[in-house]
């Protein structure tokens, strides 16, 4: 039997989650569910300077409304818990204390002027590389050039110390990854990494692949700027004695700026008016919320799908692809090397698609709320007729109240451009005549409606063509829309009536 597909999302809770992180996310949660393996939520918090009240809660609760949830986390728990790494400190000393027991890892106990006195010296000296590692580490105040009882002492004393890695020499690192083919790095220019830090908390790179391993990850997805460091991750694997149940690495090409040049940034979105977060995300260190898609009213289906587009193909043309269709076509082959441009317009496409296919009833009930909330009463037919009638036009929701809200107020105002080159003593007479023909029952019918108004533009010597933009600038204020007949219908004859003749009042 196979071995069951285990992969893991693993994000830091430094802040927001952007919305590469999210894609990171969904396709991981994509091949777990199409593999029918787990999807695992790690919180990476191992570097406490930078960690932010609130970041994992804001996490799990964006990954919640994407309906890309995890199958074990910390707060689902799970067979590889904990699974905050602050929890798993003692599981990271054991793996330390077997490196240094080894000789693939060591004490350090260089000061910070020791430090940058080494990096002064090297760039001085134009060395080809200038690094603690291989070239440099036995000039340096380390358990590999004290003598042993100095380094016994030393550790007694609570002097403060790192452990770090002794990279061997002379070795080629192999990272095989699904996306990017084989990468080759010389163990030459990796320098002698800190893996664990003064404060006896690890690095990212041990922590990282000690719980890869431990929690039997099968397949690395993240982000391609990860790639760097995957050959350093190929060696802990070696020297850890784990070089074969390594997981699969595929890294994810970049999100692109609209331009299509270099990676995107939140200063790219605040640039453009798009949000970067899925769900706003308030930073408590600045006290500022910044709106997500959510706010925005993107539908979770639509951020989905576009995301699911942004470094993937499904290798035909189709475009529009529900989250279990994703589940079911979805695999790391077809993930594209090329970094993804973020065209917004593109996201909102997907929304008016997705906004479109949300039943009816919901969309009725839902603009009944709003209208209600703005202070206007609304019977339910006439909210579902706005809804049916508008539906075509929206991208949003918001665009429901916003095309649709001349229903419940009357125009303050009249589009001037329009009213100068489109209204008349002619056209008002039309109306006029027009408004008096009006019944119920004749504007139940949009046929009948039509038919009314043009054999009394007839009568006048008019066109269909000369009078509809009067008559829409009187019952809408606007000049752009919906069908008029539609809206008539929905207006009614006595409020058509009455529009009619206040504009006839206003603009004459
Ligand atoms: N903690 C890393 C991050 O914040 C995880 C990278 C990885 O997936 O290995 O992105």
């Amino acid at each position: 039997m196979a071995k069951e597909v285990r992969v893991r999302f693993a994000p830091s809770p430094t802040g927001g989650l952007h919305i590469g992180g999210v894609r990171t996310a969904l396709y991981n949660y994509l091949f777990a569910r199409n593999r029918g393996g787990k999807f695992i939520l790690r919180i990476e918090d191992t570097d406490q300077s930078r960690k932010v009240d609130g970041a994992e809660e804001y996490i799990v609760e964006a990954l919640a409304w994407l309906g890309i949830e995890p199958d074990e986390s910390p707060q689902k728990g799970g067979v590889s818990g904990p699974y905050r790494q602050s929890e798993r400190l003692a599981h990271y000393r054991q793996y330390i204390d077997q490196l240094l027991a080894a000789g693939h890892a060591y004490y350090a106990f260089d000061t910070p002027q020791e430090l940058t006195a080494m990096r002064e010296k090297l760039q001085q000296e134009k060395a080809a590389i200038q690094q603690y590692g291989i070239s440099t580490r036995m000039g340096m105040r380390n358990s590999l050039t004290l003598p042993q009882a100095e380094v016994e002492a030393l550790l007694k004393s609570g002097t403060p110390y790192v452990v770090r890695l002794k990279v061997p020499e002379g070795q080629t690192l192999v990272v095989d990854d699904v996306v990017r083919g084989q990468v080759k790095v010389e163990s030459a220019i990796i320098d002698d990494k800190v893996l664990l830090k003064a404060d006896g908390y690890p690095t990212y790179h041990l922590a990282n692949v000690v719980d890869d391993h431990l929690m039997q990850i099968t397949h690395v997805i993240r982000g391609e700027e990860w790639l760097p460091s995957a050959p350093l991750h190929v060696l802990l694997y070696q020297l850890l004695g784990w070089q074969n149940e390594m997981p699969r690495f595929a890294h994810l090409p970049l999100l692109l700026k609209p331009e299509g040049t270099g990676k995107l940034s939140k200063r790219d979105a605040d640039k453009h008016g798009f949000p970067i977060f899925p769900i706003a995300w308030h930073d408590p260190r600045t006290g500022n919320t910044a709106d997500g898609f959510r706010e925005h009213g993107y539908l979770p289906e639509a951020v989905v799908n576009f995301l699911a587009l942004l470094g993937w193909n499904p290798g035909t043309e189709e475009e529009v692809f529900a989250l279990p269709r994703l589940v079911e076509i979805f695999d790391l082959q077809r993930i594209n090397k090329a970094g993804a441009k973020f065209d917004i317009e593109k996201a909102k496409w997907y929304n008016q698609i997705y906004l479109r296919q949300q039943p009816a009833d919901q969309l009725t009930r839902q603009f009944l709320a709003e209208i209600k909330q703005k202070g206007h009463a609304c019977s339910e037919a006439k909210a579902r007729a706005i809804v049916a009638l508008l539906l075509e036009r929206v991208t949003f929701f918001a665009d429901f109240w916003n095309q649709g809200q001349f229903f419940f107020v009357l125009p303050a105002e009249y589009d001037r451009q329009m009213a100068r080159k489109k209204w008349g003593r002619e056209v008002a007479r039309v109306l006029s005549a027009f408004a008096r023909k009006l019944t119920g029952e004749r504007v139940a019918d949009t046929d009948a409606t039509k038919q009314a108004l043009w054999e009394v533009a007839n009568e006048h010597g008019l066109g269909l063509g000369k009078v509809m933009p009067g008559l829409r600038l009187a019952l809408t204020g606007g000049s752009g829309g919906p069908d008029l007949m539609q809206i008539i219908k929905i207006l009614g004859a006595e409020e058509t009536a009455n529009r009619i003749q206040k504009a006839i009042a206003t603009l004459n």
